[in-house]
């Protein structure tokens, strides 16, 4: 398949295709198995630019895009999606940053970030709002010099290894959503410390884990953007980061066809290796069908955020949704073709499995980007009339 990449994002591709098969590889399994973050993984892409990828020239970038970003996410997950939403999450930490950040607050956070001295992390989700996101409990109060955060946020991605947090809180309880705002929070701040460490199905090696406000007291100059504009922010974030998680779910269930290409042309059964069975080849087929479609799906959607388009949520959410079902069919029916061996931990696709299910959960749950989507559909119809 022709994908009309530039002459740099081939490079991009390749680069992080080789720290992966290099680095990642003769590692993955145990990352996994000690639930271990992959903090030497993170320093080789820091040394490798890679944090620098989507970041504009002007702030030490390398003026990237979306698809670029997606492009290393993909290889990445190729061989372990643990490590590679563990690189991803620091883009989404620093997204609120890049799209509405001072310029102050670029010139002090981003070096760091780009050169990949410090992982970044964005916090939204508490016990009371995951799906329903606008329900969220943690308060920035505002005091004389600045304001007072407490609450809660639950299952953040690189919670405890980011040093760099982009918080939502509400700054006005009595309008809700609309009365959140975003926050940068260093990790040594007084009053913010690392709760419960979660135990995953998957994607072991990234962390995750609750943020604690106790009277947490940050300087006014971090907040990002004025108040009340945390909630918009954050949808307009995630419908940047989906092509990401949809890129995350292409490089699962790559590598998990690839895998059982492999194993199916070993495994010798009734005198013949396993590939020429009819039934076996209809499912490799329908496997490398379903990942091309999702990755060109993907790349769509990546596309057409970099070309400056306004509103992209539809395209964003279908990468998203078609991705991650896909990692979920694909991995599922690799495993059936590996057969006992594949419910073993000894081969890949035992944890390309488990790594795929998070896909269809995180960044909106499909069930709620599906009603996005028919959203969507509405408006247009509505448009149309
Ligand atoms: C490993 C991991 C990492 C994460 N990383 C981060 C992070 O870095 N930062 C962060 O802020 N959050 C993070 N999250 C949170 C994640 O985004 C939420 O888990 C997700 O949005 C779903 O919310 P929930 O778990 O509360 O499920 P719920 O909202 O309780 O949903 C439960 C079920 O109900 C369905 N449902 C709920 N509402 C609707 C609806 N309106 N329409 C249709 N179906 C609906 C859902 O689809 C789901 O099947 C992470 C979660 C996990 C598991």
């Amino acid at each position: 398949m022709e994908y009309f990449l530039t002459e740099e994002q081939k490079v991009i591709k390749d680069l992080a295709r080789r720290i992966a098969e290099e680095r990642i590889l003769p590692v993955r399994a145990e990352l996994d198995e000690k639930e271990e973050f992959p903090g030497a993984i993170m320093k080789d892409l820091a040394d490798s630019d890679l944090f620098r990828i989507c970041v504009p020239e002007e702030y030490d970038g390398l003026g990237g895009g979306c698809m670029e970003l997606c492009l290393v996410v993909e290889e990445l997950s190729r061989i372990c999606s643990g490590v590679a939403v563990s690189y991803a999450a620091t883009g989404l930490g620093a997204s609120a940053l890049l799209l509405y950040g001072s310029d102050e607050q670029k010139q002090k956070y981003l070096p760091d970030i780009t050169s990949g001295k410090r992982l970044a992390a964005f916090a939204l989700t508490e016990s009371t709002a995951g799906s329903d996101a606008g329900n969220i409990k943690t308060t920035a109060e505002k005091t004389a010099d600045g304001y007072v955060l407490n609450g809660t946020k639950q299952f953040i991605t690189n919670g405890g290894e980011a040093e760099i947090y982009t918080v939502i809180a509400l700054t006005d309880k009595k309008r809700g959503a609309r009365g959140a705002s975003a926050f940068l929070v260093e990790k040594d701040t007084p009053g913010f410390t690392f709760g419960k460490k979660e135990k995953k199905m998957g994607i072991r090696t990234s962390s995750t884990r609750e943020l604690v406000f106790r009277n947490c007291e940050i300087p006014e100059e971090n907040r990002i953007s004025r108040e009340g504009m945390g909630f918009i922010m954050t949808m307009k974030v995630l419908d940047r980061s989906r092509p990401a998680i949809g890129a995350q779910a292409v490089g699962i269930a790559q590598g998990a066809l690839e895998a059982t290409v492999d194993y199916a042309q070993e495994r010798i059964q009734f005198g013949h290796p396993i590939i020429t069975i009819p039934v076996v080849q209809n499912m490799l087929a329908e496997m490398a069908t379903r990942v091309e479609a999702a990755r060109l799906l993907v790349y769509a959607a990546a596309r057409t955020i970099d070309s400056g388009a306004k509103d992209f949520t539809e395209e964003a959410s279908m990468a998203k949704v078609f991705a991650s079902d896909t990692a979920m069919k694909v991995t599922t029916d690799a495993v059936q073709i590996f057969g006992g061996a594949g419910y073993m931990r000894d081969y890949p696709v035992e944890k390309m499995m488990r790594d795929a299910k998070i896909t269809q959960i995180y960044e909106g749950s499909n069930e709620v980007l599906r009603g996005t989507i028919a959203v969507g559909l509405r408006k247009r119809k509505a448009r149309r009339e």
